[in-house]
């Protein structure tokens, strides 16, 4: 990977609750040293939100739960040249996994209906279609990195964030635990 030019990052999250993005913000004043280095060509961090033809790094948060999660997933893949596992949801699945241990028509039941008080009622308009089992992001697409933890430490964000942008391939088990 090049320094001489900004590397291109992109983020996007699936399953999650943010949480592995709040983290990354939480990296403070060297937010400042990573836009010297770096360029967020797409997330929701930013205002871009046309995945490029070409990114140097994915980062991707949170479990394939959804149709949605596998064809953005599925789009990252495609797109960036090297693709970050970023998070327990990412990695194995965590809390959306969950659900896993229960038939889907039954998670369906309890969220939609059985715990509706006013018209109960599976939502069919503009919701995705859920997928049955949740899987981690490796399960769908092949990735080149995992982060771990829930969240992962803005340190240990910045520790990979930093060692990419100096060319070289960061070892996260040094940083990174499974959990909190
Ligand atoms: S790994 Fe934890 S913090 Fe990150 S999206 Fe999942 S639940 Fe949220």
């Amino acid at each position: 990977m090049s320094t001489e030019k900004k590397i291109t990052i992109a983020t996007s999250w699936l399953d999650g609750c943010s949480g592995c993005h709040m983290s990354f913000l939480d990296i403070d004043e060297r937010l400042l040293e990573l836009a010297e280095l770096a360029e967020f060509v797409y997330s929701p961090l930013v205002d871009a939100k046309q995945l490029p033809e070409s990114v140097d790094v994915g980062i991707l948060e949170g479990a394939v739960s959804t149709e949605d999660d596998l064809h953005k997933a599925l789009l990252f893949r495609k797109h960036c040249q090297y693709l970050i596992s970023l998070g327990d949801c990412a990695v194995c699945g965590n809390v959306p996994a969950m659900r896993n241990f229960f038939p889907l028509d039954a998670v369906l039941d309890r969220a939609y209906q059985e715990n509706v008080q006013l018209n109960p009622q599976r939502p069919t308009l503009n919701v995705p279609r859920l997928l049955d089992p949740v899987r981690p992001l490796h399960a769908v697409v092949p990735v080149d990195l995992f982060v771990p933890g829930c969240p992962p430490s803005a340190d240990a964000i910045w520790y990979v964030a930093s060692e990419l942008i100096a060319g070289r391939t960061p070892d996260p088990s040094q940083v990174t635990r499974f959990g909190a």
